[in-house]
This record gives C-alpha cells, sequence and structure tokens, in this order.
C-alpha cells in the first residue's frame, strides 16, 4: 500500500552497526518525517483500537518514541518496560538470554493490573527475545496481553517462531516484512 511505501522509504540500512556483518535499521528518517511519523502513529492506533487494548506498553527505548503518539491518539495510557536498574519504584523484573549473555527489563509493578489489555510496541522485531520477555513480564504483573506490534519485522532472524508460545493466540502485528 501507499503507506507501506512511504514507511520502507524513510528507513534507513546502516552497514556494520553496531558490529560488523549487521545491517541496522535505522528510523530516525522516519522520525524526522511528520508525514511519515503520523502514518506510523494512525497504522498503530489503528491495531490498538482492532485488539482492544487499554493500555499502551512501549519497549526502551524507541518503543518510548513510537507507543507514546500511539498511545494518545488511542486515547489509551502509556507504560515504559524499561532496562533494569531505571525505574524508581517497586518492579517486576524479566530477565531473558541474549546470543551472548543476557539482559533484564523491569516495569513498574503498579502500572498494571488485571483489567488492563495490553498492545507491546516496538520499532524492531529481531530474535523476538525482548518482546517475548516484555509479554512474560505484562503478565506476571496480572494484565492480559492483547498483541504486539512492530513497525519492521525482520524474519530471517525467526523472531516470530520464538514470540508466538508466549502470545498465546494474541497477534504479532508487523506493518513491514524484512
Ligand atoms: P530482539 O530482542 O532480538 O528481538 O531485538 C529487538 C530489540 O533490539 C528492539 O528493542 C529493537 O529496538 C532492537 N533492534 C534490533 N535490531 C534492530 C535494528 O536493526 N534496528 C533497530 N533496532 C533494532
Amino acid at each position: 500500500t501507499d503507506t507501506t511505501e512511504l514507511l520502507l522509504s524513510r528507513i534507513r540500512d546502516v552497514a556494520d552497526h553496531p558490529e560488523p556483518g549487521v545491517v541496522f535499521k535505522d528510523i530516525t528518517p522516519l522520525l524526522a518525517d511528520p508525514v511519515a511519523f503520523a502514518a506510523l502513529t494512525d497504522a498503530l492506533a489503528e491495531i490498538a483500537g482492532r485488539t482492544g487494548a487499554t493500555k499502551i506498553v512501549g519497549l526502551e527505548a524507541r518503543g518510548f518514541i513510537l507507543g507514546a503518539p500511539v498511545a494518545l491518539r488511542a486515547g489509551l495510557g502509556f507504560i515504559p518496560v524499561r532496562k533494569a536498574g531505571k525505574l524508581p519504584g517497586a518492579t517486576l523484573a524479566q530477565s531473558y538470554d541474549l546470543e551472548y549473555g543476557s539482559a533484564e527489563i523491569e516495569v513498574h509493578a503498579e502500572d498494571l493490573s488485571a483489567a488492563d489489555r495490553v498492545l507491546v510496541v516496538d520499532d524492531v522485531l529481531a530474535t523476538g527475545g525482548t518482546a517475548e520477555a516484555s509479554v512474560q513480564l505484562i503478565r506476571r504483573a496480572g494484565a492480559e496481553v492483547v498483541g504486539v506490534a512492530v513497525l519492521m519485522e525482520l524474519g530471517f532472524l525467526g523472531g516470530r517462531a520464538r514470540l508466538e508460545p508466549a502470545l498465546a493466540g494474541a497477534p504479532l502485528e508487523a506493518l513491514l516484512q524484512i
């Protein structure tokens, strides 16, 4: 569609970042274009409406940039999931494995309750580890996950296969497949 073409045209490939052999998908040209940024926000807000979400969770850091305007557009609250050690209040934490080592994310425990239906928003689904851990974290906080929505899915990294068991039938929506 026209929106797909517009979004795709505003993503820059950066070779050898953050290490040799990796092609990094850079969304800063998209953010700098208000027409493309608005189209992206509208497309993600439509998913929020369709899934019946009551809260948007954004994943640090680009999930904050995308998720906050989606939450406002959809009339929903925004909740940050952060790297461990950043949130000041009482948190729940979730660890997950990386290719080398592990990582940990956190959410404020009081930000989520059993009444919440959460849509997780991020820019890129790569291996799916971050999104999988966020789904587990949100469930442990007592809330329901109604879906994960990303701008871009890097299909060759197999993130969908890793994430889908955790999603238990909730949709993974990617606006662009790479
Ligand atoms: P995953 O846990 O391997 O799926 O990695 C996803 C996380 O890494 C997301 O929070 C993304 O923002 C980030 N990420 C991985 N690859 C890229 C990329 O090519 N461009 C931008 N972000 C990326």
